[in-house]
């Protein structure tokens, strides 16, 4: 008993630094946790089998409209119009179908974009083509866009 009494301050250390201690591994683990949960969400919206559409917004070609930029859908490959352009249909396309993220298809960029968080992030590599050739005009589609397109565009 009289050992025991003796110990005590000494093991009230010890336990004090064992909760500094595990308190430090329970905050990294809840840290790692809400990483890998964004993560995941990431990849929830990502398939790695999709292919694009085509070479130009979906929509805007059976209609007849035109468009700036290009955006890929990294669900199911959805090719659609940027926010600039007159009928955002990539934005659409989510709405419509709560796919959550885009993929620049413009050559030279390869950003993407979540809608959930409003981030753009770096994302795997998706099946090519990963962008619309080079030689394809943005504004685009070739002969459907008026000259004064630059007035049309969305902030
Ligand atoms: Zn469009
Ligand atoms: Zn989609």
């Amino acid at each position: 008993m009289a050992h025991m009494l003796f110990l005590g301050p000494e093991l009230n250390r010890f336990a004090l630094q064992m909760d500094y201690i595990l308190g430090g591994i329970a905050l990294k683990l809840k840290r790692s946790a809400a990483k890998e949960e964004i993560m995941k969400s990431e990849r929830e919206g990502i398939n790695l089998n999709a292919k694009p559409s085509g070479t130009g917004c979906v929509e805007c070609l059976a209609t007849g409209a035109w468009w700036l930029h290009l955006r890929r859908c990294a669900e199911c490959g959805h090719i659609g119009c940027c926010d600039s352009s007159p009928n955002q249909h990539a934005s659409k396309h989510n709405a419509t179908t709560s796919h959550p993220i885009i993929n620049s298809f413009e050559p030279g960029e390869e950003w993407f974009y979540d809608y959930r968080t409003q981030e753009t992030f770096e994302g795997p590599k998706l099946p090519s083509p990963r962008s619309h050739s080079a030689n394809q005009p943005a504004p685009g589609p070739e002969g459907r866009v008026p000259r004064e397109w630059r007035s049309l565009l969305h902030e």
